[in-house]
């Protein structure tokens, strides 16, 4: 396995990710995502059903 991050052999002890640094990265990605919302006040639109996006949706 690989970190996502900078590509290198994922570290078991941090997987996915090589190292904490990594790790941290992505967490700090997720949650930046999270909060910078382009439109707090946009209107209240609930996307609840994920529906398959295509035949590219691999397991
Ligand atoms: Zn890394």
């Amino acid at each position: 396995m690989k970190c996502p991050i900078c590509d290198k052999v994922a570290d078991p002890a941090y997987r996915p990710f090589c190292s904490r640094r990594c790790a941290d990265i992505d967490l700090g990605r997720w949650l930046n995502e999270s909060y910078v919302l382009p439109m707090p006040e946009a209107e209240e639109e609930r996307p609840e059903n994920p529906a398959p996006s295509g035949p590219a949706h691999r397991h």
